[in-house]
């Protein structure tokens, strides 16, 4: 889950990060107040869009008084950034900035580990600098095991070749934003720039946060940190229902029993759709207990998809064998009743095969389609979302 800035500015406040105040405004005259709230004086006016390069886009800008701060507002909310709208502003106390600086933690996956970076030229876009002077921007590995400690810490200042003046501050706010990491279950703790102020102070000024979802089971706080208003309603409704379903832009809906057979589904579906004009239209694993019920709140959401035209059911039975997950396709279209309206393209294969196939052709349903292997089903499935 990624945060917007002013969630990350105060998570990272909660941990001791030196940041400056900051106040979410909605509307110019909110603005205008905030600006008045944090003393009058030159602000920095901030979309709060998930995506970067703001200020390359016209989203982040001064204004010296709260009437310049409403004008920015006015100019800035409902702006467009990369396909984001603006709903929010972010009014930031202004700093005189003397030095960028770039600093980040995330997960290093292949590597499995955590990856440090940092560079005494920050503020630009890293993934620019990344690629035109690498020398400029330090990688350094980090123990999960260890973490950011004061040694490691050093490490990345030297590393980084910070000036001495700054070094011990730099590696002081370093360990902090670490513990952001590490307390937050975070998998990105991003902060571009991390200024030296002109007064000499080392200033988070902008960050990224995404936390670990899979950790949100110990943190209660994190709930009131998503973005119910912007997550797809068919997502939100999976969610609910403790579904893995992520919506795609598709015609054929897909329902399978563990992620790595759900992405080869995709892929199948994929490709047999390409002669059909057709895509998957969604990801959705329902894991090892396919009872009827999982599979009747599975199908629920995949046909509350207006854009599906037909749905592949693939299973593989393993210890959920394939008559029971046969009963709870049966089950679930009785429970569903005329909310399943689309064709149903059903591969079943594994653990007791036989006897699920017999029970679906016995229940004989009107919409459903037994197909023995997952290539050609993944042709009839095409085949159905294109012909309606
Ligand atoms: P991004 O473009 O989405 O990464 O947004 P940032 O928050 O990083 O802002 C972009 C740039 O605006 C920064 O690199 C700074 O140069 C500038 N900026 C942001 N806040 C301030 C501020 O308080 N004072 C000044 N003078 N410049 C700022
Ligand atoms: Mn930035």
């Amino acid at each position: 889950m990624d945060l917007y800035e002013y969630q990350a500015r105060d998570v990272l406040e909660k941990h001791g990060v030196p940041v400056l105040r900051g106040i979410v405004a909605t509307t110019p005259a909110e603005a205008k107040a905030a600006a008045e709230q944090l003393g009058g004086g030159t602000v920095v006016v901030k979309a709060q869009v998930k995506t970067g390069g703001r200020g390359k886009a016209g989203g982040v800008k001064l204004a010296h008084s709260p009437e310049e701060a409403e004008a920015r507002a006015g100019e800035i909310l409902g702006m467009d950034i990369k396909g984001h709208t603006v709903h929010r502003v972010m009014i930031a106390e202004g700093a005189r900035i003397a030095e960028e600086y770039y600093f980040s933690v995330l997960l290093d996956r292949s590597e499995r580990r955590y990856l440090a970076m940092a560079s005494v030229e920050g503020g630009m876009e890293i993934e620019q600098l990344a690629v035109e002077r690498p020398e400029a921007l330090a990688r350094i590995a980090v123990d999960p095991t260890v973490g950011i400690d004061e040694a490691k810490a050093k490490e990345i200042v030297d590393a980084a070749k910070f000036a001495p003046e700054v070094a011990d501050e730099v590696a002081s706010v370093i360990q902090k934003l670490w513990s952001v990491y590490d307390a937050e279950d975070a998998t990105l703790v991003e902060v571009n720039p991390l200024v030296r102020t002109e007064d000499g102070a080392i200033v988070a000024l902008d960050a990224k946060v995404s936390l670990d979802e899979n950790a949100s089971f110990r943190h209660p706080d994190h709930t009131e940190l998503e973005d119910k208003a912007a997550a797809d309603p068919l997502e939100a409704k999976a969610k609910g229902l403790d579904l893995n379903y992520v919506k795609l832009d598709g015609e054929v809906g897909i329902i399978g029993n563990g992620a790595g057979l759900v992405m080869s589904t995709l892929d199948v579906v994929a490709y047999a759709g390409e002669e059909h004009g057709v895509k998957p239209a969604n990801f959705l694993d329902i894991g090892g207990g396919a009872n009827a019920e999982i599979m009747a709140n599975g199908l629920d959401v995949i046909l509350g998809d207006p854009q599906v035209k037909s749905v592949f059911v693939n299973v593989f039975g393993g210890i959920t064998a394939c008559d029971e997950v046969a009963n709870g396709i049966v089950k679930a279209l009785e429970i569903l009743g005329d909310a399943a309206a689309k064709p149903l393209v059903v591969r079943l294969d594994g653990n007791n095969v036989e006897a699920g196939r017999k029970i679906l052709a016995e229940a004989n349903h009107p919409l459903v389609t037994v197909v023995p292997t997952m290539d050609e089903a993944a042709a009839k499935a095409a085949e159905l979302a294109a012909a309606k």
